[in-house]
């Protein structure tokens, strides 16, 4: 017999509500996490600024109707501190602690036919075995510093955003570079600057962010979302983004331009990154209509930002809106109306080394006292990279997606039997409301489980020809959208050298489960199960 039913890899939003959902199915589960704490992502990027870009009343647990009733957010957008806060309630007021193990870094996991059971080993060089592995790593939890001559030798000291000390940084009177202008730059920028004596933002690629509008939740509020919280979150469900959204239903393109300009100020106004791309049903699908959305964002980025020279630096021009993050702020843009902050253009004069006492470009030194990397992480598939998977016949995990990340409905890979990977690659996952769609896809593993235990199955696997036509559709869908113009991280592009394949699909989480939920009506299609052990 195996030490446990299921190993899940990680303790965050995914990890937790697997040991939840699985124990209550009468596995035998444990959670192993490399951090001290759980959390996941809202665990490690503890940085000033850090908050959530979707909002409370949707980026929270929807499976148990008591909990929602007994949690009341305090934010619109919750803090990272608050998201933490949740998830040490979730766990206690639901008892997971006792399936959970803090600092406990998984290195391998290793699959053996014969027995039909993953071997799992930690850095510590314990080893547990287990009939199923499922892996709630997160898709964006491997850090990425750039490789940058002479960081080793910088007397100040440097952060990653995603690698935080628990205990602060001050930055008070410090002369502090922050590199990097994506969702993580733009939210602990207008922090440091608060209190820096000078803070240079080395951009290599404008960002687009919008404004937040972030408020408290009064208590009417909230009573006002919990009166009809089951109905919206079965209107999430079968929505595009894992999100309600109230959209025009028609055409940027077939309005008048004072129309749109009404409508995007109203959503600029009212603040959020998805109102404003759920708008018009064509934002993301031709250029000319995102067109119409870029220069509205970039009219605002010229009245906010006084010097016009700044101002047009700080005008994304690269990649339609929303191709990358559309990243939120109240203050980033007016941040540079600081006399204290300076943009510098890493485009044309790009990081070449970092010395002793600070940075240097190809064309100037910088003296600095501190150096904040918000240059984001080797997304979807680094964390998994970073264990040393084997699936049956020897086959490595690395080696199976060295052309990029795949997997059969994002769920699972050929070759790697009992192996669930939550929103993997070729799910909705970074493309929605994660929560909500790592919800989905625990409830499916957790049901795939069951299924394989009742039927006496050895393991499930996928079979190649099914996972193939899976990710052909999820290119399909995706390249007939925008968003792989642009280079981003959800093509692979931030990491040099990393196989460059648009692997989240981009269908809309409603459809997403619709195919899910039918694949198990039609017996699991284009999964085999094994009995005794053989393929
Ligand atoms: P990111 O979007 O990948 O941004 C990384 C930034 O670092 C980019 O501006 C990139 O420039 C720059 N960069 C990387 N290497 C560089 C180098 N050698 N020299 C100069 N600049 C360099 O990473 P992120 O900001 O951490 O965000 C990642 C994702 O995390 C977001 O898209 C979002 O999904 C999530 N996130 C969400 C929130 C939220 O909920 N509010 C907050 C933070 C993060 P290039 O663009 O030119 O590559």
């Amino acid at each position: 017999m195996t030490d446990l039913d299921v190993v899940v890899i990680g303790a965050g939003f995914a990890g937790i509500y697997a040991v939840k959902a699985l124990r209550d199915a009468g596995l035998r589960v444990a959670a192993l996490e490399a951090g001290s704490g759980i959390g996941g992502t809202w665990f490690w990027n503890c940085f000033p600024g850090a908050r959530c870009d979707v909002e409370s009343k949707d980026y929270s647990y929807s499976f148990s109707e008591e909990l929602q009733e007994d949690w009341s957010w305090s934010e619109r957008y919750p803090a990272q501190p608050e998201v933490l806060r949740y998830l040490h309630h979730v766990a206690d007021r639901f008892g997971l602690w006792a399936n959970i193990q803090l600092n406990t870094t998984v290195t391998s996991a290793t699959w053996d036919s014969d027995r039909a059971q993953w071997a799992v080993v930690t850095a510590d060089g314990a080893a547990r075995t287990a009939r199923f592995l499922v892996s709630a790593v997160g898709c964006l939890s491997a850090s990425s510093v750039p490789d940058i001559p002479g960081l080793g030798s910088f007397g100040g000291a440097w952060f990653h955003t995603a690698r935080w000390p628990k205990e602060g940084a001050d930055f008070t009177g410090k002369r502090v570079a922050v590199i990097g202008t994506g969702s993580s730059g733009i939210q602990v920028a207008p922090e440091i600057a608060a209190v820096a004596g000078h803070l240079w933002v080395f951009q290599r690629t404008a960002h687009f962010a919008v404004p937040n509008r972030n408020a408290a939740v009064s208590p009417e509020a909230d009573a006002a979302v919990k009166a009809r919280y089951r109905a919206y979150r079965a209107q999430a469900r079968e929505s595009m983004l894992g999100v309600p959204l109230t959209g025009t239903g028609k055409s940027a393109l077939e309005v008048t331009a004072a129309e749109r300009a009404g409508a995007y100020q109203e959503k600029w106004n009212a603040g959020g990154g998805m109102p404003f791309l759920g708008l018009y049903t064509d934002l993301l699908i031709t250029r000319k209509a995102n067109d119409t959305v870029a220069e509205f964002i970039r009219d605002r980025i010229r009245e906010t930002v006084t010097d016009p020279a700044v101002a047009e630096q700080l005008c994304p021009r690269d990649y339609p809106v929303g191709a990358k993050r559309l990243a939120q702020s109240d203050d980033y843009y007016a941040m540079f109306n600081r006399p204290n902050v300076t943009l510098v253009n890493a485009r044309t004069s790009p990081i070449v080394s970092v010395a002793a006492s600070g940075l240097r470009t190809a064309d100037a030194f910088y003296e600095l006292d501190a150096i904040v990397f918000a240059t984001g992480f080797d997304a979807i598939s680094g964390a998994l990279d970073r264990i040393a998977v084997t699936g049956a016949d020897g086959l490595s995990l690395k080696s199976a997606w060295a052309a990029g990340p795949h997997a059969y409905l994002g769920l699972m890979t050929a070759g790697f039997p009992n192996f669930f990977i939550v929103t993997g690659p070729g799910s909705p996952s970074v493309f929605s409301n994660m929560v909500l769609s790592i919800e989905q896809h625990v409830e499916w593993i957790r049901d795939c489980v069951s299924h394989v235990l009742g039927e006496g199955a050895s393991w499930i696997e996928p079979l190649a020809p099914a996972e193939e036509a899976w990710v052909a559709h999820t290119q399909d869908v995706a390249y007939s959208t925008l968003f792989p113009l642009a280079d981003s991280w959800y093509v692979g592009a931030n990491i040099p050298g990393k196989a460059q394949v648009f692997s989240p699909y981009v269908g809309g989480v409603g459809p997403y489960r619709a195919k899910c939920d039918e694949v198990v009506a039609n017996g699991y299609e284009g999964f085999a199960l094994a009995y005794n052990g053989t393929r």
